[in-house]
């Protein structure tokens, strides 16, 4: 019985640190790509799908960089022909 309880804490802090894991490589991609784009030349929203966009914008917002956010969909903005796509998002904080 305590072996069981045992292995089953084990696998789920291992899921914990992979899910820590995959947190910390995400929160990384947001710190490197917020601090490096250079905002007065975002094209990189306009090519980017409507759900490509959304998800980023999402990604940004959640990770404090709403300003990235708000550019990213401005840019996306100028080739998207669905406004529908774009759920209504409040990126002031
Ligand atoms: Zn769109």
């Amino acid at each position: 019985m305590l072996k069981r309880l045992m292995r089953a804490i084990k696998a789920r802090l291992d899921a914990l640190a992979a899910q820590l894991e995959r947190l910390a490589a995400a929160r990384e991609f947001v710190e490197v790509w917020c601090t490096t784009v250079d905002p007065d030349s975002h094209e990189f929203g306009a090519e980017l799908s409507c759900e490509e966009a959304n998800t980023m914008a999402e990604l940004f917002r959640t990770h404090l960089y709403a300003n990235t956010a708000r550019q990213l969909l401005a840019e996306h903005a100028q080739n998207c022909a669905g406004a529908a796509n774009h759920p209504e998002k409040e990126y002031a904080w």
